[in-house]
């Protein structure tokens, strides 16, 4: 048991083969308290059915920030504190520089990165109070590598910005025992790709992968695990790859 007591946000988590829904569901099995954070208010309280007695379902768009606000609230009103945040909402378009309209490019850099800014500044006042807390940022390969995978150059950058952001929070919270890291993963089998990942493709991307396999979404949840537990309490600021060997620099 990992996360005994501890109460965790988790946005993005109610797509049944996500990350986050994943992640929700360890979590749970460690003993933590599970905030299901996603688009739809039905969707989330399914999932947090699914996952468990001590998990809970609240409707967040992560780019609205009165949105963030109000879910935090109820978080905060059920469980009564918050320890760890996992920043996990996101989505992708496989789009060319030059295909990018100004519609497109708000679309992926707010859910990715507005909505880590957004989501941290909700739940930064509880953790200061708490003095201590865990963020958890999904950021990817692709900000690491100039993607070439599945999402387009605006994925990239927004997934690149989480790091930066990540390790300026890391620099500013440290004093108040709050650790800020995040995650790079490479390519896991979800359904964020709507489909669009054709078979040859993931024979293609299977062939740079020197673990010789795609990822799963607990290859990711375990790397969150240890991200939000003890097993980590000195290290902050941190990019942790779960990439199989995609990307080795
Ligand atoms: P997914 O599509 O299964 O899950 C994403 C979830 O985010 C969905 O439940 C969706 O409803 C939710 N979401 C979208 N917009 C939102 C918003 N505005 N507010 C709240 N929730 C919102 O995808 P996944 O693959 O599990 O992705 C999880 C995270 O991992 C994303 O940030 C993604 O960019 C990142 N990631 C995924 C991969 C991969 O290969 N699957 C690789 C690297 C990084």
């Amino acid at each position: 048991m990992l996360l005994e007591n501890k109460v965790c946000v988790i946005t993005g988590a109610a797509s049944p083969r996500g990350i986050g829904r994943n992640t929700a569901e360890l979590f749970h099995q460690h003993g933590a308290y599970v905030a299901i954070l996603d688009l739809n208010q039905a969707q989330s309280e399914e999932a947090a059915k699914a996952v468990g007695e001590r998990a809970f379902g609240v409707a967040c768009d992560v780019t609205d920030k009165a949105s963030c606000d109000k879910a935090v609230a109820a978080v905060l009103e059920k469980f009564g504190r918050i320890d760890v945040l996992v920043n996990n909402a996101g989505i992708t378009q496989p789009l060319k520089t030059l295909e990018i309209t100004p519609e497109n490019y708000e679309q992926v850099t707010d859910v990715s990165l507005r909505g880590m800014l957004y989501m941290s500044q909700a739940v930064l006042p509880q953790m200061v109070s708490q003095n201590g807390g865990a963020i958890i940022n999904t950021s990817s390969v692709s900000a690491q590598r100039g993607g070439g995978i599945f999402g387009g150059p605006h994925y990239s950058a927004a997934k690149a910005g989480m790091l930066g952001l990540g390790k300026a929070m890391a620099r500013e919270f440290g004093v108040h025992n709050i650790r800020i890291n995040s995650v790079t993963p490479g390519l896991i089998l979800t359904d964020i790709t709507g489909g669009k990942l054709t078979p040859e493709m993931k024979e293609k991307i299977l062939t740079t992968i020197p673990l010789n396999r795609l990822g799963a979404a607990e290859d990711v949840s375990k790397a969150f695990l240890f991200l939000a537990s003890d097993l980590s309490d000195y290290i902050t600021g941190a990019t942790l790859d779960v990439n199989g060997g995609m990307h080795i620099y």
